[in-house]
């Protein structure tokens, strides 16, 4: 695939701004080319200098974890970083467009929305699978980006590998498979099929299974090409350096994570039963993630009466399919005990 076609054409010959660390990256005794604090750091440690700004040392665990080369890994603040880094380079404003099928991650659509670049929405079908012929039908030229989470948020279950392989086939542009939730889903991650599709994006969270919200770190599995360029057009220090470090650390105990993942991966299921032995409760949908969507009667009176009790859920019950659904964290079995023993009394 022609990568710099699909590119903006005004960023085709962007000169990017090369800081400190990429004019010089090798060991010295001394360094004064960045303007840092050469006394040292307010804060006690060797943070006065600036991150490296490709975070090589931690690309190269993320490799050995994930099987993905160094070359094709992006590191973003978040994976909001990322969506917008990807919808800036290829999307232009007013003209192109993305794809993204809701109920589906917000970002998408806010992202879409800042950058002036339309959001076309193929909701997905009431059995929240893809809507595979409708999908196809609206890959025209200006989609530039496709937007597929999967195990999907909010509601839960994985989508069809082979509808996702059929646009993968068919699109023009790019084609983003986001995993946030791949660690609690069975289903193999599209990681795997990088060298099949040059048009692959794939995107993992350090904020989901590794519990690592506050870090802000997420991850991009793509072409060499495709994650060359985003590096042309990132913040020169996208990631810290207590973030570099404390991921990496993160990594080296990567049995931690498999065992909080078992744990919520259980207690997902106690939480089901719970929840469909409480009267207001109508449905629970099956989940290949750390949440469970529930279906119930009146759902902003329930959400507001669990708020009294100071139970926080996610009420999205005015999403497109989602009429009637709160969205509910699995907790620890006391945190669910709680949630469920309140909600048996409303
Ligand atoms: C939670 C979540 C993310 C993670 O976003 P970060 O910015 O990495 O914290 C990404 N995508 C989906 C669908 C999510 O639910």
């Amino acid at each position: 695939m022609d990568l710099s076609a699909l590119l903006r054409p005004h960023l085709q010959h962007l000169h990017p701004y090369s800081s400190a660390r990429d004019e010089f990256s090798g060991q010295a005794k001394i360094f004064l080319d960045a303007n840092e604090n050469s006394f040292g750091s307010t804060a006690g440690n060797s943070f006065h200098r600036y991150p490296d700004p490709y975070q090589s040392k931690l690309k190269h665990a993320i490799s050995g974890v994930k099987g993905v080369p160094m070359e094709s890994i992006f590191l973003g603040n978040g994976s909001d970083e990322p969506i917008d880094l990807l919808i800036r380079a290829f999307c232009r404003p007013g003209e192109d467009a993305v794809l993204t099928m809701p109920p589906t991650y917000g970002m998408y659509q806010v992202s879409a929305e800042i950058n002036g670049v339309r959001n076309i929405e193929v909701p997905l079908g009431p059995d929240y699978q893809i809507d595979l012929p409708a999908v196809l039908r609206r890959l025209t030229e200006e989609v530039k980006l496709v937007f597929i989470c999967s195990p999907n948020n909010p509601t839960g279950n994985s989508l069809r590998p082979d509808d996702i392989k059929a646009i993968l086939a068919r699109a023009g542009g790019l084609v983003v498979i986001d995993e946030a939730y791949a660690d609690f889903n069975p289903g193999e991650s599209f990681a795997s099929q990088l060298g099949q599709y040059p048009n692959l994006v794939v995107l993992q969270t350090f904020s989901k299974a590794w519990g690592l919200a506050g870090l802000r770190l997420g991850m991009l599995f793509s072409s060499a090409d495709l994650v060359a360029l985003l590096n042309k057009i990132k913040p020169p220090y996208n990631i810290s350096s207590p973030a570099q470090e404390l991921a990496l650390g993160a990594l080296a105990n990567a049995a931690a994570k498999d065992r909080m993942v078992e744990q919520i991966l259980r207690q997902r299921s106690v939480l089901r039963e719970q929840l469909l032995a409480c009267a207001v409760v109508k449905k629970v949908y099956p989940s290949d993630a750390n949440f469970l969507l529930v279906k119930v009667e009146h759902p902003r009176e329930i959400y507001h009466r669990l708020l009294e009790q100071g139970i926080v859920v996610r009420d999205r019950s005015r999403l497109k399919l989602c009429a009637g659904c709160l969205r509910v964290t699995v907790g620890t079995p006391e945190e669910n005990l709680e949630l469920t023993a309140t909600l048996s009394t409303l």
